[in-house]
């Protein structure tokens, strides 16, 4: 929730509400309430980085706490979830730090609970971060994260087969494609759907025509269709061909693998995880890093905290924070570039040292330059 910048304005004309400060209240440090999700392992190491990270910003984080540690969980049930539901319905965006599944996954209650019904996913190379595939890739993939094949198990017919149902429904793949558009339109990138329309052809031929129905509203955005296993080939000899990639459940998450292993950076991405109101437009945002709670180095200032950082920057994207969100990602991916890197990406930096760089970094990047004398 956005308490509190000015200048021209970069979400004007897309479907995110805008909710940095007008009038008078555009010449304070913008302040916005983000739900600190606290999680297990290597958890309580990232969220120190966090915060170390956000004092060097020009605008104010305030955190709003809620402890999803295995042992809170356990002790507290149901009501930790309540609690984060509520805290997170408050402030609209929310951080999460690696949790454990266990009893129950809290990726998914919580997907469940705040109804987020699509996943963004940007994959790109990241200098440092080994790889054997040779060229550059850099793409957002946006996946509706309900139905296709994953909401029914199906059933055995007798022992001679088996049937299951594959769902498609309207609703979140309008709220999938106005968000691919408007991305699209914010950051002049091309949207390329991809389905197996020519054989499925109810449930992909739906999505295909909710998707051209909203290209229809963004003229100005290119967009193409493809078919899904073409795709894959595709993306592979010609990545740069693709930039934003909008899918139903399961293929985005065959491309998400894929694109990941091709890009190295199964470990060091990050997502969000969005819920729509009624008018298609972000109600809540939840973002979190791939990795898990990596409990062979927690507590040993070795956690990378390269995807935490990655996934404050689209925080900080969804709230309008442009040009703060651009800072936090290049100085992360130009200080692993230049060789300043944690162990697992094989550099000597610890936890605290990288954290230090980056925040450096990113201060340096932001305060204007003192006039010529
Ligand atoms: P993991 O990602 O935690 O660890 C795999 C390997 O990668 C380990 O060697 C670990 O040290 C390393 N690693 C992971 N993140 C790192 C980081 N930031 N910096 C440096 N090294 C890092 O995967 P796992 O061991 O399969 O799972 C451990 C726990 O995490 C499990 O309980 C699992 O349920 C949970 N998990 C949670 C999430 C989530 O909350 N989003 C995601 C995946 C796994």
């Amino acid at each position: 929730m956005r308490t509190g910048a000015g200048g021209p304005d970069p979400c004007k004309g897309t479907l995110w509400p805008d909710r940095r400060p007008k009038g008078i209240l555009s010449t304070m440090r913008p302040t916005y309430q983000v739900t600190e999700l606290l999680g297990d392992g290597i958890g309580e190491e990232l969220s120190r980085a966090v915060h170390a990270l956000a004092d060097a910003l020009p605008v104010r984080l305030e955190f709003l706490p809620v402890d999803l540690t295995l042992e809170n969980r356990r002790a507290r049930k149901d009501a930790v979830y309540d609690e984060a539901v509520e805290a997170i319905t408050a402030t609209t965006v929310a951080l999460k730090y690696p949790t454990v599944t266990a009893e129950e996954s809290p990726n998914q209650v919580l997907r469940r609970r705040l109804d987020l019904s699509v996943i963004h996913r940007p994959v790109y190379t990241i200098p440092g971060v080994p790889t054997n595939f040779r060229r550059e890739l850099d793409i957002d993939i946006v996946r509706i994260a309900t139905g296709g094949t994953y909401d029914d198990p199906g059933r055995l017919i007798g022992d001679g087969g088996a049937v299951s149902l594959r769902i498609v429904e309207r609703k979140p793949v309008l709220e999938a494609a106005r968000y691919a558009f408007g991305l699209a339109r914010k950051t002049g990138k091309r949207v390329t759907s991809a389905s197996k329309y020519t054989i499925q052809k109810a449930t992909d031929g739906l999505f295909e025509g909710v998707a051209k129905e909203v290209a229809a509203a963004f003229p100005e955005v290119p967009h193409n269709v493809e078919l899904f296993d073409a795709l894959l080939g595709k993306v592979i000899m010609s990545p740069e061909k693709f930039q934003i990639i909008l899918v139903l459940n399961e293929y985005g998450d065959f491309l998400s693998d894929m694109a990941c292993g091709l890009a190295g950076s199964l470990g060091v991405g990050a997502s969000a995880n969005l819920a729509f109101d009624a008018a298609a437009v972000v109600r809540v945002a939840l973002f979190d890093a791939a990795h898990g709670t990596a409990p062979d180095i927690a507590g040993k200032n070795l956690a990378n905290p390269t995807a935490i950082f990655l996934a404050l920057s689209m925080l900080l994207y969804q709230v309008g924070e442009i040009a703060v969100a651009s800072a936090v990602k290049s100085s992360t991916l130009d200080l692993l570039r230049q060789g300043v890197r944690t162990r697992d990406l094989g550099g000597s930096e610890s936890t605290d040292t990288f954290t230090a760089a980056v925040a450096a970094e990113v201060s340096r990047r932001l305060t204007p330059a003192a006039p010529a004398a």
